[in-house]
């Protein structure tokens, strides 16, 4: 699955759920993402739910975002670094951040990264339009009038 295949395939989940949430307010739609309540709720919103693992194993883990507002990706690459390919990158460079890389690619590693997880992050990028949340997931290439490799 590539980035852009997963992003929309997410994006058309919460937005179903998002739906049928309108009858509750902002602070409650996010405490309707708590992962227990998704998880019987929702069960399909997320692989690691019938796994009853976590994400990031945390108390109150929040899974409204499940990505992050900061992560950047193209599924091209977004630029080079030496004879690799930087397909996804942190646009704040999170302390927690780290990377996987291999011989030709470099990939954002969020896991040790609980940002997007957290309520009052939740709260502060808060919108029922999980798009809006996350529309600058492409903006590295704009800010740094890098053409996207391969485009
Ligand atoms: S390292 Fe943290 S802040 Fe940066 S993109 Fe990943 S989850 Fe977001």
């Amino acid at each position: 699955m590539t980035y852009m295949e997963w992003f929309e395939a997410h994006a058309k989940k919460h937005e179903e759920i998002i739906k049928i949430l309108t009858h509750l307010s902002d602070d409650e739609v996010i405490d309707y993402f708590i992962y227990e309540n998704m998880q019987e709720k929702h069960p399909d919103f997320c692989l690691l739910y019938e796994e009853n693992t976590k994400c990031h194993d945390i108390k109150e883990l929040n899974c409204y975002f499940c990505a992050c507002n900061h992560f950047r990706f193209a599924d091209d690459g977004l630029k080079k670094e030496g004879d690799r390919t930087v397909y996804s990158l942190c646009s704040i460079d999170a302390k927690e951040g780290k990377t996987y890389e291999s011989e030709d690619a470099i990939h954002q590693d969020c896991s040790a990264c609980l940002i997007p997880h957290k309520r009052s992050v939740i709260k502060k990028y808060f919108s029922r339009d999980w798009r809006e949340v996350m529309k600058e997931y492409n903006s590295y290439n704009k800010l740094n009038n890098h053409t996207i490799i391969g485009s």
